[in-house]
């Protein structure tokens, strides 16, 4: 029998109505004559709210035990769903990460799988039940409870997919696709009827939530074929594909911004070779992911070195600059949390000159200052004002007449 892999999110299980709706397209997939494997996230906001939790317990939270707190609201969702599917006659197992086989590494809150023993959700399909598996964690080979970082229910979809051998992985969201701007917050954007892998992986690491990172990189390295769809009006919805020659290259297909970001500056280290390597190399070794960097031209010997990284990052980042101050003759670490990133995608760039122009000239007419840029071959980001994003990602995609 063919098999999908159905993944729900937050908004998709929100509450007990929306688990009886997911429950009853789980039971029609199933009568349509194909196997599913159900992953779930936590209902609605539930993982913000233990975070909450914990920050309001205490400001030292290890990160064994932040693992152990965030990953119950999967755990949750997955007992829900098994009983809504119970009613409807159909029978359902739920499966920690653990208890799925998701091994992972030890490194807590953005922890690596390793590899997938799936035994027990083959063998919960060979007895006929619907395997309904945790999102977003797994076990360490240390045995204890790892999460994959924010949004990484995503990624155990994919992850399972490939392992499993699944016709499709459908990942069921609060909007109908991935669409050419972030819907909520520039209204004329359109959905994408399919997105190539390449353009998929852009606009994920330039901060559109819709399917997180590494999912899309693994989906990517495993050939899974991907869906974004909703869970509201079961519609078609977006594939993720191999890039092929029918395919029609808009120059540009997506504007994606973030407020995610944070920004580190350290100023006044020494201009010779080795010193940022020293710093990245220390930041990299704390699991901090830098984004964009931008080194100033260098005055007397000195110069200034922006870097920016997620949100949830920051302190790490500004603790290991601050020790290393020292060692590279800095005289100071500043951090901005008020910035943001706009970033214009297009595999059909490559072959456009003048992208970078109108993106420039589009945003000096909407008054917004650039403070960094980057680039990749399909992708060009301005780091701005974090209160300006919003105005910057719909000036762009009126530009580049995305509506
Ligand atoms: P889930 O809880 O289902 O994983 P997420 O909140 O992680 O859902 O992702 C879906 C959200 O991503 C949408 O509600 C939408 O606001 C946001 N989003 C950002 N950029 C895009 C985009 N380009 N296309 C579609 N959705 C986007
Ligand atoms: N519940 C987790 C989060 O909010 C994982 C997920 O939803 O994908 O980050
Ligand atoms: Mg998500």
């Amino acid at each position: 029998m063919s098999l999908v892999v159905q993944k729900y999110g937050g908004t998709s299980v929100g509450d007990a109505d929306r688990i009886r709706a997911v429950a009853d397209h789980v039971a029609r997939t199933r009568r349509s004559g194909r196997d599913v494997v159900v992953v779930v996230s936590a209902m609605g906001k539930t993982t913000d709210d233990l975070i909450r939790l914990a920050n309001e317990v205490s400001e030292v939270q290890p990160p064994r035990e932040y693992d152990m707190l965030v990953s119950a609201g999967e755990r949750m969702s997955t007992a829900l769903l098994c009983m809504a599917l119970a009613e409807l006659g159909v029978a359902a197992s739920s499966f920690t990460g653990s208890q799925a086989g998701i091994v992972t590494d030890t490194d807590h809150t953005k922890a690596k799988i390793l590899e997938i023993r799936a035994t027990r959700l083959t063998e919960a399909l060979q007895e006929g039940r619907v395997p309904v598996v945790a999102g977003f964690q797994g076990v360490s080979t240390d045995r204890d409870v790892t999460t994959l970082g924010r949004g990484a229910s995503d990624l155990t979809a994919v992850a399972l997919a490939a392992v499993l051998g699944a016709e499709a992985c459908e990942i069921y969201t609060d909007v109908t696709g991935v669409f050419s701007a972030d819907p909520r917050v520039v209204p004329d954007a359109h959905r994408l009827a399919r997105v190539s892998f390449e353009e998929m992986l852009e606009i994920s690491a330039a901060g559109g939530r819709v399917l997180q990172l590494r999912s899309a990189e693994f989906a990517r390295n495993h050939r899974v074929p991907l869906q974004v769809r909703s869970s509201f009006t079961w519609e078609p919805g977006t594939w993720i594909v191999e890039e092929d020659a029918t395919m029609e290259q808009a120059v540009v297909t997506a504007v994606i911004h973030t407020t995610s970001q944070a920004k580190v500056t350290v100023s006044g280290v020494k201009d010779r070779p080795g010193i940022a390597a020293r710093l990245f190399r220390a930041l990299a070794d704390r699991s901090v992911n830098v984004d964009d960097v931008v080194q100033n031209t260098s005055i007397h010997g000195t110069t200034d070195i922006s870097f920016t990284v997620p949100r949830t990052d920051l302190q790490t980042a500004v603790d290991v600059a601050e020790a290393l101050s020292g060692e590279l003759g800095a005289n100071g670490v500043q951090s901005d949390r008020e910035v943001a990133k706009v970033s214009v995608i297009g595999a059909g760039m490559r072959s456009h000159p003048g992208v970078t122009a109108t993106m420039f000239e589009t945003l000096a007419a909407e008054g917004i200052n650039i403070d960094m840029i980057s680039t990749s071959t399909i992708r060009i980001s301005c780091v701005v004002r974090a209160e300006e994003v919003e105005r910057a990602a719909r000036a762009l995609h009126a530009a580049f007449e995305l509506a």
